[in-house]
C-alpha cells in the first residue's frame, strides 16, 4: 500500500506500557523525525528493538522514553515496513506520539487494517485473517485454542484438500469435453458420482461440525427455572465462589447487550436472564408463562431448580411441563434441610432427565453439576477432537453452497445430462469454497469481515 497507517494497539486506559503501531511504505521515514534512539549510527534492521525518546520535533520536548521494535519488509505482520513504538501506558502520553506520527505523514488506520493488510498482501489467507478476530474475541479456552488453529490456517488446509479432490474431477470433466470421441460415458459417469459423493461427504462433515463449533464459539445458551426462593441466586453464588468467574461483555464491544458466561472445563455456559433472576423472586412469575416457553425454546439448556424442601407446588408443575421435551438437567436443591417422602422426587422421576441433588447454600454438589453438564455436551470429546472445526458462519454458508452445488453436478451425472451442466455446478462449488479462504472474494465482503476488528490490529 502506498500509505502508511498507524493506531493505538493497547486497549484504552492507564497501563504499564502501550503500544502504537505503524505500518507502510514511509514508517521508517516519519519514524526517523520524531525518535531519538540512543545507538544513533546502527542500520536499521528487522526484529531489533531500539531504545531512545520521542520527541516533539517542532521544539525538542521529550514526549517520552519508548523502546521501538523494528520489522524489515517483507519480515512483517503486514510484510511492510513496520514499527511498534512501546510507550508507558497513559492515554495522554500514547495520543501524543499518535498525533506525531499523523503529523508527519501518517494516516489513522481503520479498524482491522493492519490484518486486512496482512491478508492483501498474502500473509495470510482470509479464513486465517477471521480467525485473528475470533481469537481475540474468544470467551472460553476451547474457543481460543480453535481460533489458533483457524490462524495457523488448518481450516485452510482442509477447503484446500477438497477443492483439490474438485479439480480432479474438473480434469476428467474437461477430458470428456476436449476429447469426447475418447470418451466411454457410462462408466466414467459413475467414476465421477463416486468422486462426487466423497466429496458432498466431506462437506457434510465440515457443516456438522459447526454445530459443535457454535457450541465453543457462542456458548452454551442456558436459562435458570425454578420458583421463588428454590435457590437461583444461591446456586448462581455458589457456581461464583467456585471460580469459575461470571464474564461480562462490555457495551459497545461485539455484542448489543451485556451477556453473562460461566466457563465449565474451557466451555462458556451463556446465561440468559440473569438480571431477571436477580432482579425479582421467580422468572416465570415475572415473565409469565409464554415468555418463559420461548426462553426454553430459544435455549440450548435449561437447568431448572426445585426445592426438596418443600412438598411439589403449582409452579413446580409448570416448569415440569415447560422442561418435558426440552434438554434439562434438574437440580434438587435444599438437600440439606429435605423433606421425607418428597412429591418433587417423584414426579422428576418420572421425567428421566439428568438429576442432581445440592445445597446451594452449603456450596455442596457443585461439582457434581458440572460433572452431569461436561458429560450432557460431551465436553471431553469437543476437547479431544483434532479436527477441524467450523466456528464461523460465513464459512458454514460457504460451505452449504459448496453442498448444494455437488448435489447438483451429482445429479446432474447421474440424470446422464450433458457433461458441461454438471461441470458449471462443479466450478461453482469450487468458487463457493474459494471465498472461505479469500481466494474469490469480493470487496465488499473483505470490508465487511474487517470491519468486525478492533482498532489498531
Ligand atoms: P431464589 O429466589 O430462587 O433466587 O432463591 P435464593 O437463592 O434467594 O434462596 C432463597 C432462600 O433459600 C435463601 O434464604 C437461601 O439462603 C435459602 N437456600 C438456598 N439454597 C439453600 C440450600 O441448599 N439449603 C438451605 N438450607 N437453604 C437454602
Amino acid at each position: 500500500m502506498e500509505n502508511t497507517i498507524v493506531a493505538i494497539s493497547t486497549g484504552a486506559g492507564n497501563s504499564g506500557i502501550g503500544i502504537i503501531r505503524m505500518s507502510g511504505k514511509n514508517c521508517f521515514e516519519i519514524l526517523n523525525k520524531i525518535f531519538i534512539p540512543k545507538n544513533k549510527d546502527s542500520k536499521i534492521k528487522g526484529y531489533t528493538i531500539k531504545y531512545g525518546n520521542i520527541i516533539n520535533p517542532k521544539n525538542n520536548e521529550i514526549i517520552d522514553e519508548v523502546l521501538v521494535s523494528y520489522f524489515v519488509s517483507p519480515h512483517s505482520f503486514t510484510r511492510e515496513n513496520m514499527c511498534e513504538i512501546n510507550t508507558h501506558g497513559g492515554m495522554i502520553v500514547e495520543r501524543r506520539i499518535l498525533e506525531n506520527c499523523l503529523n508527519y505523514g501518517a494516516e489513522l488506520a481503520e479498524p482491522g487494517e493492519f490484518t486486512k493488510r496482512a491478508f492483501l498482501n498474502g500473509r495470510i489467507d482470509l479464513a486465517q485473517a477471521e480467525s485473528v478476530i475470533d481469537l481475540i474475541n474468544s470467551k472460553s479456552k476451547k474457543e481460543a485454542q480453535e481460533s489458533i488453529k483457524g490462524l495457523q490456517g488448518k481450516l485452510s488446509e482442509k477447503i484446500e484438500s477438497i477443492e483439490k479432490e474438485i479439480t480432479d474431477v474438473m480434469v476428467n470433466i474437461e477430458v470428456i469435453l476436449d476429447y469426447p470421441e475418447y470418451d466411454v460415458p457410462e462408466i466414467t459417469n459413475k467414476e465421477t458420482v463416486i468422486k462426487l459423493e466423497k466429496i458432498k461427504n466431506m462437506l457434510d462433515e465440515l457443516e456438522k461440525s459447526f454445530d459443535r463449533g457454535k457450541l465453543i464459539r457462542d456458548g452454551i445458551k442456558t436459562v435458570i427455572f425454578g420458583k421463588p426462593n428454590s435457590g437461583k441466586s444461591s446456586l448462581l453464588n455458589a457456581i461464583l465462589d467456585e471460580d469459575r468467574a461470571i464474564v461480562s461483555d462490555i457495551e459497545g464491544t461485539t455484542r448489543d447487550s451485556i451477556e453473562e458466561y460461566i466457563n465449565i472445563d474451557g466451555i462458556s455456559l451463556k446465561l440468559i436472564d440473569t438480571a431477571g433472576i436477580r432482579e425479582t423472586d421467580n422468572i416465570i412469575e415475572k415473565i409469565g408463562v409464554e415468555k418463559s416457553k420461548k426462553l426454553a425454546n430459544e435455549s440450548d439448556l435449561i437447568i431448572a431448580i426445585f426445592d426438596l424442601s418443600k412438598q411439589l407446588e403449582k409452579e413446580d408443575e409448570e416448569i415440569i411441563k415447560i422442561i418435558k421435551d426440552k434438554n434439562a438437567i434438574i437440580v434438587l436443591n435444599k438437600v440439606d434441610i429435605k423433606q421425607k417422602e418428597n412429591t418433587i422426587e417423584k414426579e422428576i422421576l418420572k421425567l428421566c432427565k439428568p438429576t442432581i441433588k445440592i445445597s446451594a447454600l452449603k456450596k455442596e454438589g457443585i461439582d457434581e453439576l458440572y460433572k452431569k453438564l461436561s458429560e450432557m455436551f460431551k465436553i471431553n470429546d469437543i476437547f479431544n477432537d483434532n479436527n477441524v472445526l467450523i466456528t464461523n458462519e460465513r464459512h458454514k454458508n460457504q460451505i452449504i453452497k459448496a453442498k448444494e452445488n455437488i448435489i447438483k453436478g451429482i445429479d446432474a451425472v447421474g440424470k446422464n445430462m450433458p457433461i458441461d451442466i454438471s461441470s458449471i455446478y462443479i466450478k461453482q462449488a469450487l468458487e463457493n469454497l474459494g471465498e472461505i479462504t479469500g481466494k474469490n472474494v469480493t470487496e465488499d465482503i473483505i470490508n465487511e469481515i474487517f470491519k468486525r476488528f478492533c482498532l489498531g490490529k
